[in-house]
């Protein structure tokens, strides 16, 4: 079978990686010159079942709220004509509901426990290097308050298998001595031993050489326009460097996927939410953090890859917009110089945005589309370098028609 992959971000590669694995032949188009230029570029490069937390929760819709007059939230949303924000915004908040909630993260942290398992196969078989840390992640509270909370919706995830061992504040920083400055500040931390960290584009990157090698071949700076549709079936992609058939198609545009679908009868509920991140060159390792993790007050994720430090915040309900200032990156730097203030060259930022492809419940949108040889691989929010692997491995394996090893019904767009 000639499958077209349309994507080469993190979701396009790996569904490429499955399926050549498999003997099929593989096209995949991205508009960009090589893979992982957009949203898999830059992420905070967390691997983490530990923060699979579905973000409609019944705290939601105050910290939305709360960020129309504060503009040093890490939520940022503002009263704009958007009816696709709208629609979206309403969905969300049916979703905002405990039991919701609950149910949702359940689904999410099965698919990133999965996902996580498949990526050290997948790094196993390839032997791709990616910056990749085993350390386990550490959320930081500052208030006991929040730590005590923090413990508590921890149960969720620890009755799915995630492990964790908490740490009071005086054993913090004999753990991560980088803090050690900083030791009065933090209630404590929850540790999660089995979550990783990695580059998520050297990953992406790497892996598209190794499916090169089995024949995959890649039509990259190649923007599509049209997704053609004939009844039920698809029969073409334009792009702007030709047509591009193929038996089936496999869609993993990320935040654009609802833009390309909506001419053919698909409506996907994604909206793209902006985050930021900056990179610095490690100045001295040894004040930098022996573990990657996240500053819960702040949301602020750090994470060392290799000799840099790579800081991430922010969700900016900003539709398409994909630009960036100096501006948008004080908060993060600011926590940054804080907790780490000798271990980057602060002086030489490397900024980034990009468009996190959000459902409003959580779970990615995967699987069969209601049109016969088109299947879905898109929606993956704000984790999906964690679930890149798993999704991938789910989606081929019902398109195959083997039986998925995790329940995959929970992630069919028919869910809406
Ligand atoms: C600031 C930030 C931090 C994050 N941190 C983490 C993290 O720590 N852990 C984690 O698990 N996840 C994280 N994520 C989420 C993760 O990065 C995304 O879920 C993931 O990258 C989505 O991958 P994708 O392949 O769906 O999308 P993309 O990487 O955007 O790939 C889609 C591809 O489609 C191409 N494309 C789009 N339109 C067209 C067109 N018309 N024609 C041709 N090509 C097209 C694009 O060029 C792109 O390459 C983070 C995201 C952000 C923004």
């Amino acid at each position: 079978m000639h499958v077209v992959v349309l994507g080469a971000g993190l979701l396009g590669v790996t569904t490429a990686h499955y399926l050549a694995r498999e003997g099929h032949q593989v096209t995949v188009i991205d508009r960009q010159k090589e893979p992982a230029r957009e949203t898999s570029f830059a992420n905070a490069g967390l691997l983490t079942p530990g923060h699979a937390y579905a973000w409609a929760s019944p705290r939601a819709p105050m910290i939305l709220l709360k960020s129309l007059w504060r503009s040093d939230t890490a939520l940022r949303w503002r009263l704009k004509f958007d009816p696709g924000m709208w629609a979206w915004g309403l969905k969300f908040l049916a979703n905002c509901r405990a039991e919701k909630n609950r149910a949702n993260t359940v689904i999410k942290v099965r698919l990133c426990s999965y996902s996580l398992a498949e990526t050290a196969a997948v790094t196993a078989e390839t032997g791709i290097a990616w910056d990749r840390s085993q350390s386990g992640a550490l959320y930081l509270y500052r208030d006991p308050d929040h730590f005590r909370a923090g413990k508590a919706n921890f149960k969720l995830l620890a009755d799915e298998g995630v492990e964790a061992k908490t740490l009071e504040a005086e054993e913090l920083t004999g753990f991560e001595p980088s803090l050690a400055h900083v030791k009065g500040r933090f209630a404590g931390a929850i540790h999660t031993p089995y979550d990783e960290s990695g580059d998520a584009r050297k990953f992406t990157v790497a892996l598209a050489e190794s499916c090169k090698k089995r024949g995959v071949v890649f039509k990259l700076g190649a923007a599509i326009t049209k997704i053609e549709r004939k009844g039920d079936r698809i029969t073409g992609v334009e792009t702007d460097h030709g047509r591009i058939t193929g038996d089936a198609y496999v869609l993993a545009l990320g935040s654009y996927s609802p833009l390309l679908t909506k001419p053919i009868g698909l409506k996907m509920p994604i909206y793209p939410v902006k985050g930021y991140s900056v990179t610095l060159p490690i100045a001295d390792p040894e004040s930098a953090p022996a573990h990657f993790g996240v500053d819960e007050a702040n949301l602020v994720a750090f994470a060392r890859l290799g000799d840099r430090l790579r800081l991430t915040a922010t969700a900016d309900f900003a539709g398409y917009d994909t630009s960036f200032g100096p501006g948008d990156f004080v908060h993060m730097l600011k926590v940054a110089r804080e907790l780490f203030p000798r271990a980057a060259a602060f002086d030489r930022p490397d900024y980034w945005a990009c468009l996190r492809p959000m459902t409003p419940d959580g779970p990615p949108i995967m699987g069969p589309s209601g049109i016969a040889n088109l299947w879905l691989n898109t929606g993956h929010g704000h984790i999906g370098w964690t679930m890149a692997c798993g999704s991938s491995r789910l989606v081929v394996d019902r398109m195959l028609g083997k039986q998925p090893e995790i329940d995959d019904t929970p992630f069919l767009l028919s869910r809406y």
